[in-house]
């Protein structure tokens, strides 16, 4: 059963230096087209539709569309989808683009909740990470999605070169006096082929100290928690009941479908890749009415464990076994030997990672699944 839909909206004004999110720089004369593709691929989908309670448009920048391609969309969404099943409804946005007539049609298609993309409010920071807005803007969107009564989420990333513990605190500060729901703060990863890791090869960028980043992941869950945030993922806090549901099916291995350029589908034991180039993926939805996808390997087992365990709650051993029918211990012979050290912990019928494991992650990743990994 499909409990969440995704849909990618490729457009981005400016390439960020660290970003290897399949998107393209605006491209008006293809905007109406993949515009077209993407409504011809949910309106192929409608059947699978039936039982999703969450919608999740990201980019790319979804604020980037002109007024009537946003409109097209959210009408056609309406159209097939029972709107009144939908309990989370989110979009992304580039703080700069958060004007009144943008937060107006989004409120008023039922979207109620806004993900900017923030990544910190110091403008060498925002430099270096080659973002286009500066911090007023993120002060004057909050305060639009605040009067629209929007639930609202930063992105905020560190690890950055030019970031000290002393500009996090910095940084953490502005983000409270927001007063947001939901906050994702991110180490910065320094992904292949992106203008950072270019850099980093030519050795005009390096990022800061190990000690650096991990005083800055400490201050940050401590200053959040004092705030009355909830710890709930790793790079995840919200306020008491904001937790983020689009999300929450993703770490619980619930079924999803993406549509739109590259966007990844997960059901009926198979995750499923749209075609990666915006020609391909137009040409292919305009001639078939969906796009034709490529599957990707995919170990459910290994999957509801590894996702699972970036939740604090951890994971439900009985949850496995119902839905796998044999024992987590059993499948993952590892685990007994993990549960003896101190990343991972056993409380009840949870399992979890301990503060110092969630730190660590992917080592616990690499030990628990060595036997099963290729
Ligand atoms: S980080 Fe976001 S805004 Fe920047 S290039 Fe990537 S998708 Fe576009």
């Amino acid at each position: 059963m499909i409990q969440a839909l995704y849909i990618h909206i490729p457009f981005c004004q400016k390439i960020c230096r660290y970003c290897d999110f399949p998107k393209m720089v605006l491209a008006q004369e293809l905007h109406n087209d993949y515009m077209d593709a993407l409504i011809r691929e949910l309106t192929h989908y409608e059947a699978k539709l039936r039982d999703i309670d969450t919608i999740y448009i990201g980019g790319g920048t979804p604020s980037i569309l002109v007024p009537d391609q946003l409109e097209r969309l959210l009408d056609q969404i309406h159209r097939i989808i029972g709107i009144d099943q939908i309990k989370e409804f989110s979009i992304e946005a580039n703080p700069n683009d958060v004007c009144e007539s943008f937060v107006e049609i989004i409120k008023r298609y039922g979207i109620n909740r806004v993900s900017l993309g923030v990544q910190s409010f110091d403008p060498q920071t925002l430099n270096e990470l080659g973002r286009t807005h500066h911090a007023e803007d993120v002060f004057r969107a909050v305060r639009l999605l605040k009067k629209y009564r929007l639930c609202t989420n930063i992105d905020l990333i560190h690890g950055c070169a030019s970031q000290s513990v002393k500009t996090v605190e910095a940084d953490m500060e502005k983000a409270l006096q927001l007063h947001v729901e939901h906050l994702s703060c991110y180490d910065l990863i320094l992904e292949h082929k992106t203008q950072l890791h270019h850099d980093y090869l030519h050795q005009r960028w390096s990022p800061p100290s190990e000690e650096v980043i991990i005083a800055s992941d400490i201050l940050i869950e401590d200053m959040l928690k004092q705030a009355g945030y909830e710890h709930y993922e790793v790079s995840n806090y919200a306020l008491p009941g904001h937790e983020c549901l689009h999300h929450l099916h993703y770490w619980n291995l619930d079924e999803y479908l993406g549509l739109g350029m590259a966007a990844a589908s997960q059901y009926d034991q198979k995750r499923l890749v749209n075609p990666t180039r915006i020609k391909g993926y137009i040409d292919s939805v305009m001639r078939y009415g969906y796009a034709t996808t490529t599957p990707e390997p995919f170990d459910p087992e290994m999957e509801f464990v590894m996702l699972g365990l970036r939740k604090l709650s951890g994971i439900s051993k009985r949850a496995f076994q119902e839905r796998f029918s044999t024992e987590v211990g059993v499948c993952f012979p590892r685990l007994s030997s993990l549960l003896q050290g101190p990343l991972i912990g056993e409380c009840g019928d949870q399992i979890k990672l301990t503060p110092q494991g969630m730190r660590l992650a992917n080592q616990v990743y690499l030990e628990l699944f060595e036997e099963v990994l290729p």
